[in-house]
């Protein structure tokens, strides 16, 4: 039933319980044009859809069905790069995060070796989302890359924990010819993995993940010390959008955490995190992590989604609002938080791997009747300013936010009172 409303499903649902549905002989068939799907307005909920538009409407197996409703683009070179004129990186795997790339890839271009583009899509929902039901929108924007810098090769990288992304991923890179040899790559499920330049050692098929000192960059020594281009899924998709004259300035946002349901929704910039957390259907809650693993915590969600916006409210950019429910304790959060970056950084600079013990030491000693509130601060300082990548960067923002937003209960818990009633105090948490 093409183009079927609520109405028409419900009749359905019913003829479904009657027994009165039309048996198979009764099957109308339709031409390819007319079945595929109509790419939906959402208009009111989920501002303006347009990355993830396609998403649970086109059939992700059929590169038909996504050229029916969009075309692959053929734009040459320079129309690309004219397209990316102004567009900036997404999430924190994306080397131009919050930044414009077309600049870079121009230079990129110039450069002599066998070129790479990487299509990052590690630990991040919204970019296994858009693998895994339009990975032929990346490809598009990911070819459309590839042209632009001159690639020699195109490599689509997920977590490995993502089985349902890679397998779609494989089946969309075998599906059809890009202009460039297409390589499905998956990486180790631990978070660092999403790093760039980690992504980049995991491409290349090394077991020990760490972070390339920089400069130089990617786009100079990559994969294979050859130039290499690294965004996420979200910015290609992105991409292809403004090559088929259709990118407004959104933010695929998800929404996880103490959720009923974790949800993935794109919003105009211009919108708010709560928002976000509202489409989740969340309520009540103690507070949020924005901006992923090592995001800030607030309890003020009417903040933009604009990366300015965000970087001035103290938070991420990466796309992930972790939800705190009401029976957490803010002060237990961060010091799990720690303890996982101390547990999982990948060991290469003294500020993080140091550093991030040493914080979580400090929070178990803030159970122990010690809240050393200016040697956490001195610490968190040389270690954004001194790590080497972004993820020894990030770990200080949520144990800073935290203290900031919850200075009341890092004192009672040192004092021995555990205000939400979960922590074990006056001994180890
Ligand atoms: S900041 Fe952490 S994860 Fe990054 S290079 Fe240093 S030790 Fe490794």
């Amino acid at each position: 039933m093409p183009n079927a409303d609520a109405d028409d499903v419900a009749a359905a649902v019913d003829a479904l319980a009657d027994g009165t549905l039309p048996d198979a002989d009764a099957r109308v068939d339709h031409d390819e044009v007319q079945a595929s799907l109509p790419i939906p307005s959402i208009e009111g909920f989920a501002g303006e859809r347009s990355v993830l538009a396609r998403c649970g409407w086109t059939d992700p197996r059929d590169p038909d069905d996504y050229a029916n409703a969009v075309g692959f683009s053929d734009a040459d070179a320079d129309a690309v790069l004219d397209a990316a004129e102004g567009l900036r990186g997404r999430g924190w795997g994306d080397w131009c995060a919050d930044e414009p790339y077309a600049d870079l890839w121009a230079g990129v271009r110039e450069r002599d070796g066998p070129t790479s583009v990487v299509v990052n899509a590690h630990g991040n929902p919204g970019d296994a989302l858009l693998l895994e039901s339009d990975p032929f929108a990346v490809l598009d924007g990911a070819s459309a890359a590839a042209r632009a810098v001159d690639a020699d090769y195109l490599y689509l990288y997920a977590s490995e924990a993502d089985e349902a992304a890679l397998e779609r991923a494989r089946d969309a890179a075998a599906a059809r010819d890009y202009g460039v040899p297409v390589e499905v790559v998956a990486g180790p499920d631990v978070y660092r993995a999403a790093e760039p330049t980690m992504a980049i050692e995991a491409i290349e098929g090394n077991h020990r993940l760490e972070a390339r000192l920089r400069p130089p960059g990617p786009e100079v020594e990559g994969i294979y010390g050859n130039p290499t281009v690294v965004h996420t899924a979200r910015t290609y998709a992105h991409l292809a959008g403004a090559i088929h004259g259709d990118a407004p300035e959104t933010r695929v946002v998800s929404v996880t955490g103490d959720v009923a349901d974790a949800t993935t929704v794109e919003l105009a910039e211009s919108d708010t995190v709560a928002s976000a957390t509202a489409a989740a259907g969340v309520d009540d809650f103690t507070a949020a992590c924005v901006g992923g693993k090592f995001g800030g915590i607030t309890t003020d969600l009417d903040v933009g989604l604009a990366p300015e916006d965000l970087d001035e409210a103290d938070l991420g950019t990466e796309g992930v609002v972790e939800v705190l429910g009401e029976d957490r304790c803010p002060v237990a959060f961060v010091g799990q938080r720690t303890n996982v970056a101390s547990e999982t950084n990948c060991g290469r600079c003294v500020p993080c791997r140091e550093g991030t013990t040493q914080l979580t030491e400090k929070l178990r000693d803030v159970y122990d009747g010690t809240y050393d509130e200016g040697g956490m601060t001195e610490l968190m300082g040389v270690m954004e300013s001194t790590s080497i990548c972004a993820f020894g960067r990030d770990v200080p923002r949520t144990v800073r936010t935290a203290m900031r937003e919850f200075d009341d209960a890092f004192e009672a818990h040192a004092d021995g009172d555990c205000p939400s009633g979960t922590c074990a105090v006056g001994g180890t948490q």
